[in-house]
């Protein structure tokens, strides 16, 4: 019942979520119901008002745990293209590690709730919690670190006097820029078409996004998305159809 309800009347149920395109919402809901059959350990959302509420419900109804857990952030850096010198890698860090980080963490078992707690929520640590293929995560941290790199790079070149600005004003600078250079945004137009648009297409039951060598022929990430689309479709046909066919339609917002 409450599938079909869902279905016909889908909820916002993820960051990823927009008015018109429910994917990610009934991923969502294929993820919980996994947890449910005891398929999946955890789900970890963010504890974002728009969503919250409605998570927090369907965990009810579907009979699972939830709670707000705390963790802490960490800046997970690696070295690409133009390393960020030293003294700047160590200030971002200053900024963001040991920061509390708030996750909605729904499980099945009780004793599992509490197991989160204080732990570090860095994309890698999220990223293993959520079963995410290693290689997937290390692309993701990888993409990452190219953001910052290239915010430096382009806020030196615009925004800062040379070598002799002050680092806690770069930071801030950093901090305040929201434009992006031509480099930054070429790499995410490629990543949205190559890896997120492609992938909803040909795996829409995993919410990662797959890296360079998951994107081709029986990898990781595959893997795991025939798991999961086995799953729905032994035990939710119709919920499996319509993740298939939104995904289509989220593909075409990234192409
Ligand atoms: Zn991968």
């Amino acid at each position: 019942m409450i599938i079909d309800e869902f279905i016909e009347k889908p909820k916002i149920l993820s960051l990823f979520a927009n008015q018109r395109i429910h994917w990610s919402n009934f991923l969502t809901l294929l993820h919980l119901l996994m947890i449910k059959h005891g398929e999946r350990k955890f789900h970890l959302a963010s504890t974002n008002k728009r969503e919250l509420k409605n998570l927090c419900n369907l965990a009810d109804e579907l009979e699972l745990k939830w709670k707000i857990t705390t963790g802490t952030s960490l800046f997970e850096y690696q070295k690409q293209a133009i390393p960020l010198p030293q003294n700047i890698a160590n200030a971002i860090g200053t900024t963001h590690n040991g920061n509390a980080e708030e996750g909605l963490l729904i499980t099945k078992d009780e004793n599992a709730l509490d197991s989160l707690e204080g732990s570090v929520l860095s994309d890698s640590n999220v990223g293993k919690i959520l079963d995410y293929p290693d290689c997937c995560v290390k692309w993701y941290v990888n993409n990452k670190s190219s953001d910052w790199e290239e915010l430096y790079a382009f806020v030196m070149e615009h925004y800062c006097e040379g070598v002799n600005t002050p680092v806690e004003n770069i930071i801030q600078v950093m901090g305040e820029c929201d434009a992006n250079s031509p480099e930054t945004r070429n790499r995410i137009k490629k990543i949205h078409v190559n890896h997120i648009a492609e992938s909803r297409n040909t795996m829409p039951f995993i919410f990662f996004q797959p890296c360079d060598v998951c994107i081709g022929p029986s990898s990781p990430a595959r893997k795991l998305n025939e798991k999961y689309a086995n799953f729905a479709k032994e035990n939710y046909p119709q919920l499996y159809k319509i993740i298939i066919d939104e995904g289509k339609k989220d593909a075409k917002y990234y192409e």
